[in-house]
């Protein structure tokens, strides 16, 4: 990969500027060796991912901490030829077959895919828009999706039955959208009848007791649940409009996995806080009571996403004062106290856009995955663009896309081998798609 030289800012340990290019990986494997002073959240990132793919955890990073479900899919191992190959052996490789392949495959990557991956994919958005970008494309026979599973799963849900998405690691998940699982998600439904009657029979107004809405970053079984259940799907970007959509058609919404992109976006449209209880799925009525499920206006799922919830106000505090002026945007699935003390909060393109709207030179801080403010940072040499995290800590399963993955699955089509397909069943894939549409025509 011909990896473009830039010239960070100076880093805060004072040594001068220094010279890097945006890949993030390059950046903790100089963390390591000592060649760089700066600090990353484990030493064990700078390790292949294949070292990672048995062990029952997330993986090395931010979501270290979680627990992955015991069903969640395993990657076998990786080839040696793959394990052992060079990053240019790799990339080199990748063109290769995706010039064999030409438009029988399309390749999508998401904004936080390290950079070795993201010069291969033919589209890098968001996972709405890369949602999208499989659906524009029919006439691909495959739809390689450099992202985590709930994105590959959308993707197939979207594109025609014939065609094959493939998840390049079958261990690339989301540690939030494995927060909700969809027998959780059922037996605390039947909790909120036992409060609150009939939840599929509208009021004398024609209001729903309550209305489930997802994130998009669940599983395609949530989205089934909600699909089933008169609910919606939501985005980053759109969840005040889906938000409006559910209050025009039930006395609550039950929001699920991310309590704090619930929680933010319902603050905003004057919901207060007393009636926006939590649901634990390991307590009994989620932790609350009766009075509070029957006074809410939005129960909130007790999920959350490791990679945001790192960043604070203390951290903001210091950019202020270091930076007058600075700009701080952050992504709605931080905590409420770090969106409030924020100029700005927004999905990952909006932070975007809002950069390249910037007219004048402008200091950014920014409250997302290091990946993408690592790239906007280089595509923007003209802004000083840095992450709110000093330390360098990507999302480890957005991290197990290594090119060596990649090579592995697009060889596999060459040679008319299609591996790590995601499908989802007939019997979710409907009510799920229903879920979808009703997000897609929903309007502001
Ligand atoms: P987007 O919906 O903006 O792609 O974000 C996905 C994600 O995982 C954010 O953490
Ligand atoms: Fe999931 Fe957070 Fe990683 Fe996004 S950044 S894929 S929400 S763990």
């Amino acid at each position: 990969m011909a990896a473009t030289m830039i010239t960070l800012q100076p880093n805060p340990n004072g040594e001068g500027a220094r010279s890097l290019d945006p890949s993030v990986d390059h950046e903790i494997q100089a963390i390591v060796s000592g060649r760089l002073v700066a600090e990353t959240c484990s030493t064990d990132l700078a390790a292949e991912p294949w070292n990672f793919d048995s062990r029952p955890g997330y993986g090395p990073g931010s979501s270290m901490g979680d627990v992955i479900p015991t069903g969640a899919p395993r990657q076998g191992e990786l080839p040696a030829e793959y394990r052992t190959a060079s990053e240019q052996e790799l990339a080199e490789r990748i063109r290769r077959a995706k010039a064999t392949l030409g438009d029988r495959v399309v390749v999508l990557g998401h904004f936080y895919q390290r950079e070795e991956v993201v010069t291969h994919a033919d589209y890098v958005g968001d996972s709405f828009q890369l949602a999208n970008a499989a659906k524009a494309h029919p006439e691909a026979e495959a739809i390689v999706f450099c992202g985590v599973h709930f994105m590959a799963e959308t993707a197939d849900l979207l594109s025609r039955p014939e065609q094959a998405v493939i998840l390049p690691n079958l261990a690339a998940g989301c540690s939030m959208a494995d927060m909700a699982d969809i027998d959780q998600v059922e037996e605390c439904w039947e909790q909120l009848a036992e409060v609150l009657g009939d939840l599929d029979t509208p009021d004398a107004e024609g209001l729903l007791p309550v209305i489930p809405v997802t994130y998009m970053n669940s599983s395609a079984a949530i989205k089934g649940f909600v699909g089933r259940h008169n609910g919606i799907v939501c985005t980053s970007s759109n969840a005040r409009t889906v938000l409006e959509w559910a209050f025009a058609r039930g006395r609550r919404v039950l929001f699920f996995p991310d309590q704090h992109l619930g929680r933010n976006t319902a603050k905003a449209m004057g919901v207060p806080l007393e009636q926006m209880p939590m649901w634990n799925p390991r307590r009994p009525l989620g932790g609350s009571t009766e009075e509070q499920i029957g006074d809410a206006r939005v129960i909130l799922w007790h999920g959350f996403c490791s990679v945001h919830r790192r960043f604070t106000v203390d951290q903001i505090a210091k950019a202020r004062a270091e930076h007058p002026g600075v700009r701080v945007i952050v992504h709605p699935e931080c905590p409420m106290e770090v969106v409030d003390a924020a100029d700005e909060a927004g999905s990952t393109d909006y932070i975007r856009k809002a950069i390249e709207a910037a007219t004048e030179p402008t200091v950014f801080a920014i409250g997302t995955e290091i990946n993408l403010v690592q790239r906007l940072a280089a595509e923007h040499p003209q802004h000083h663009i840095f992450c709110l995290d000093p330390v360098v800590c990507p999302c480890s399963t957005m991290y197990r896309i290594h090119p060596g993955y990649l090579a592995w699955v697009l060889e596999g089509l060459v040679a008319g081998d299609v591996r790590n397909r995601i499908t989802v069943p007939a019997d979710v894939a409907e009510p799920a798609r229903l879920a979808l549409e009703r997000m897609l025509a929903a309007r502001p």
